[in-house]
């Protein structure tokens, strides 16, 4: 049988069943809405929607809409002729249709509409004639050629408008509605023209030529620039496509008893359960996006049409009954007569979207299950940073755009050191920290700012990376601006900002700012809580935290965490007198040296990690042994070489050489992780000293049951692991005998290369535990540096060959597979083996979502998305249930 490509309205809701997923996935949000009113009987300009598989049709077919599927538009018009009496293309009653896109998950905005499509030159003049309204008439056909021009032509909305602008000013009228027929009629003349000097063709008079050029229109829309970003930013398939609704015309600008709005059954801001939205007498529906025109609150309409009003709150209750969740509607009023144009699933801010849920719960409309499905886990983000006041973020300017790399709002004076950030916040001041990039060195004064702004960097980046695991809001990546470290200044947009000068940055969207904007604490209501508690009910991922101080551990511990996934123990030496011990044990010759160098940090180490033994009780703590290539922490700037030259007691010259003798040409996969233990064991034998002394004191302190995890990172052989390993096993169980307790530890690695994920039978073997470094893993599995991919990856989204980030949606095809593969063979190896996952990934609720159907036992993420964790990963196991009851 032939794919059906078109349905009318009348036809969608029995056609599917009511099975609103399987309707949206072919008709698109927009129609499947449409399809549903329709079957409840409710006032619906009639129409027809072409499927989203027409679409990838469309795009399959070079971009053209092939015959057959022209041809079934055309009888699909036939049809709508019948159902509203009128004929397309007529000159006396003509059929005029809306031509709009609705793709399976609304993207509002992002793609194209065209109004009053079937106007030309004769059948104006008939519609004038047959409503006696000739305003109406010229209104409607300008309308329909600046949109034709615009959506299918790409002629510049602002060619019309400044000729719009000018006839306003002639006629001495502030809006547009003050203008006369006689004066749109001479508009329709000046817009035809600008039509065919772009376009060196006459305007379209053909209406059959003009709806198909405007179904084109919004096929293509689905690939224009700002529908990419946005799929790209909600994870939605390019594969989808968008459907097109052809919808007869119901008119809301034929004079001062029609209008059209836009409302929703409770407020998108709050969640406050009351019709929220607003409207506009005598317009079309771009006048209320647009603004060119103030709209009257929704509740106005009850004392200008009282009865309008009763139908449409009566239809508000019933829709959001029917769908059982907070709905967004267009509606249109044509001569006193309602007609509803759309309705779907409003979209909402986080306060609300917790609200609505525990609402509709209390409400009995939903079970505490489709509750946790109600809210985006990454809304909550928003939850839990401090946030701009809105009512002073809405009059501020956007001076440029980085990357969002770790969620808030930061507001500060502009400091260009780490040392500066340091010094000024200790005199209490707000500093935002403004670098070309961020080093290791830079902690302590990317802690103290309140936010960090980078040039450079990806969202893997140092900064990145760091400031979402403190919690601290930072956009990387503004290439726009020059930083002039010598002048203490930065430029961006044509502006120099001097040190001390405020800026504010937004690290959830990327938003730069080149002034003050007041922040307020972020406020988590009642209802966060008890929304989490049925997330927690139903998942059955842990959800542990990569956390490598107390203070990361508490705050990941208030947000939910069950257990530290990962503590990168290099991190603890970023700080002043600890890096310097850590730099002596680096360029140590002598394996006494550096034994020597080790027991400095022992104690530093021990410190740390009983701190996080500590905050986390007999939850698990799982401490990876040391990882980075060694040479990051050696000295870059002549005065530090020099300091450490005379610490050790050797020429600057001589130290250079060490150095220099570190260099790799490819440190990411160079001299580290476990390789430096097989080189060094000393390092393993004082890290496990560490970790169980800690352990033991803590024991003895507290009388909880510590087992801590140690965990090797970078391995790739289960030989190299067992040889690591024979070091921490006879250190660790000569202290505990020493002790005289009884301990428990486990020995596990990270499964980050793909080699190991390949081998992971022989490794499991030797192993307690397996954590997911998917960061490594990606990187190696692609074959793509994590430090420089951003560099081009934006030219493999744009030719669609990847259509997210891999290092921040887990790649389920390829770095997936090995995860599945290496799951599975490490288990049947070793049932005892506990999987986890603690790169990035972690965090992603998508990637939470695979990591949940392919039988991982946690997930390890940065304190500050545990939550989103949580949700996610309850999200994936209520769709697994349903999936299971639906078979
Ligand atoms: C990883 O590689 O995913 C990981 C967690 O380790 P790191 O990011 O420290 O290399
Ligand atoms: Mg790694």
């Amino acid at each position: 049988m032939s794919r059906k490509y078109l349905y009318y309205f009348t036809e969608g809701s029995e056609a599917f069943h009511g099975d609103m997923t399987a309707m949206k996935n072919t008709l698109g949000g927009k129609g499947a809405g449409l399809a549903e009113m329709t079957a409840a009987g409710m006032p619906v300009p009639q129409g027809f929607t072409i499927t989203t598989d027409a679409c990838t049709q469309y795009y399959t077919d070079g971009r053209q809409i092939n015959e057959a599927i022209q041809k079934d538009i055309f009888e699909h018009m036939k049809g709508l002729e019948k159902i509203t009496g009128k004929t397309f293309g007529d000159i006396n009653n003509p059929l005029l249709v809306s031509v709009r896109s609705g793709a399976r998950q609304s993207m509002p905005g992002m793609m194209d509409t065209i109004l009053n499509l079937g106007l030309n030159d004769e059948s104006v003049e008939g519609l004038a004639k047959k409503t006696n309204n000739p305003r109406f008439a010229y209104d409607s056909y300008r309308r329909f050629v600046q949109m034709f021009a615009d959506v299918v032509m790409g002629v510049s909305k602002s060619l019309f408008e400044d000729e719009i602008d000018k006839m306003k000013a002639e006629k001495g009228v502030k809006n547009d509605i003050d203008l006369s027929a006689e004066d749109l009629k001479k508009l329709v003349v000046i817009f035809k023209k600008i039509y065919e000097d772009n376009e060196k063709k006459p305007f379209p008079q053909d209406p059959k030529e003009q709806l198909i050029e405007a179904v084109k229109a919004v096929f293509r829309s689905w690939d224009n620039p700002r529908a990419n970003v946005y799929r790209k930013m909600n994870e939605i398939p390019y594969e989808w496509g968008t459907a097109v609704n052809v919808q007869q015309m119901a008119f809301g600008n034929s004079g001062d008893n029609s209008g059209t709005g836009v409302a929703f059954t409770r407020n998108p801001a709050t969640g406050e359960k009351k019709l929220f939205g607003e409207y506009l007498i005598n317009a079309q529906g771009e006048d209320v996006v647009s603004g060119v025109r103030t709209p009257s609150p929704i509740s106005h309409l009850q004392d200008q049409m009282p009865a309008v009003y009763k139908e449409f709150t009566e239809i508000a209750t019933k829709l959001e009954n029917h769908f059982k969740d907070m709905q967004d509607m267009e509606f249109t009023i044509e001569d006193g007569h309602l007609f509803m144009l759309q309705t779907r699933n409003g979209k909402r801010t986080a306060n609300a979207a917790l609200k609505v849920a525990c609402d509709l719960v209390d409400e009995g409309m939903i079970d505490e299950e489709e509750a946790v499905l109600r809210v985006e886990p990454h809304q909550l983000d928003a939850l839990l940073h401090p946030q701009f006041d809105p009512e002073a973020l809405k009059k501020a300017e956007v001076v440029g755009k980085g990357l969002a790399a770790s969620p808030g709002a930061a507001c500060g004076k502009v400091v260009f050191s780490a040392e500066d950030a340091k010094a000024w916040a200790g005199r209490g001041e707000k500093v935002v920290l403004v670098r070309l990039e961020t080093s290791p060195e830079d902690i302590e004064g990317m802690q103290s700012a309140e936010g960090i702004l980078t040039v450079r960097g990806g969202m893997t980046s140092h900064a990145a990376v760091v400031a979402r695991g403190m919690g601290t809001c930072c956009v990387s990546g503004c290439g726009d601006i020059t930083v002039n470290y010598d002048k203490k200044e930065f430029t961006l947009a044509g502006k120099t900002y001097k040190e001390g000068d405020y800026i504010s940055i937004d690290g959830s969207t990327g938003n730069i700012y080149g002034e003050a904007i007041p922040t307020v604490p972020a406020s988590i209501s009642g209802d966060f809580g008890r929304y989490m508690g049925w997330a927690d009910k139903v998942r059955r991922l842990k959800v542990y935290t990569n956390a490598d101080t107390p203070r990361d551990a508490k705050q990941a511990s208030d947000f939910g965490a069950e257990g530290i996934g990962l503590c990168r123990t290099e991190h603890m030496f970023f700080e002043g007198s600890r890096i310097k011990a850590m730099r002596e044990m680096i360029v140590a010759e002598t394996v006494e040296d550096r034994k020597k160098a080790l027991a400095k940090i022992l104690p530093y180490q021990q410190g740390d990690f009983e701190g996080l033994f500590e905050t986390m009780g007999e939850r698990p703590v799982t401490i990876r042994f040391l990882d980075p290539p060694l040479h990051e922490f050696l000295p870059t700037k002549e005065a530090d070489i020099k300091d450490l030259a005379d610490d050790l007691n050797i020429t600057v010259q001589k130290l250079k050489e060490v150095i220099a003798s570190l260099h790799e040409f490819n440190p990411m996969m160079g001299h580290r992780g476990c390789r430096l233990t097989v080189t060094y064991p000393e390092i393993a034998e004082m890290q496990t000293t560490a970790v169980i002394n800690a352990a033991i004191n803590v024991t003895k302190k507290t009388g909880k049951k510590i087992v801590p995890q140690i965990m090797i990172p970078l391995v790739g052989e289960v030989k190299e692991l067992k040889y690591v390993k024979d070091f921490v096993v006879k250190t660790a169980d000569e202290l505990i005998k020493k002790a005289g307790i009884d301990m428990k530890y486990e020995v596990g690695t990270m499964i980050e290369i793909p080699r190991a994920a390949l081998t992971a039978g022989k490794i499991a073997k030797e192993a307690d535990f397996f954590c997911y470094g998917t960061n490594d893993l990606t990187q190696m599995t692609f074959g793509f540096s994590r430090d420089d991919a951003g560099k081009f990856l934006d030219s493999y989204y744009e030719t669609k060959i990847y259509e997210s980030d891999p290092f921040v949606h887990l790649d389920p095809d390829g770095v997936g597979r090995l995860v599945k593969l290496s799951a599975t063979e490490g288990k049947a190896a070793n049932p005892a083996l506990h999987l986890g996952i603690c790169g990035e990934h972690g965090g992603d609720p998508s990637s939470v979502e695979f990591c949940h159907n392919v039988g991982l036992d946690y997930v390890s993420c940065s304190p500050f998305r545990v939550p989103i964790a949580r949700l996610a990963a309850a999200q994936a196991a209520v769709k697994e249930k349903r999936a299971k009851a639906k078979k």
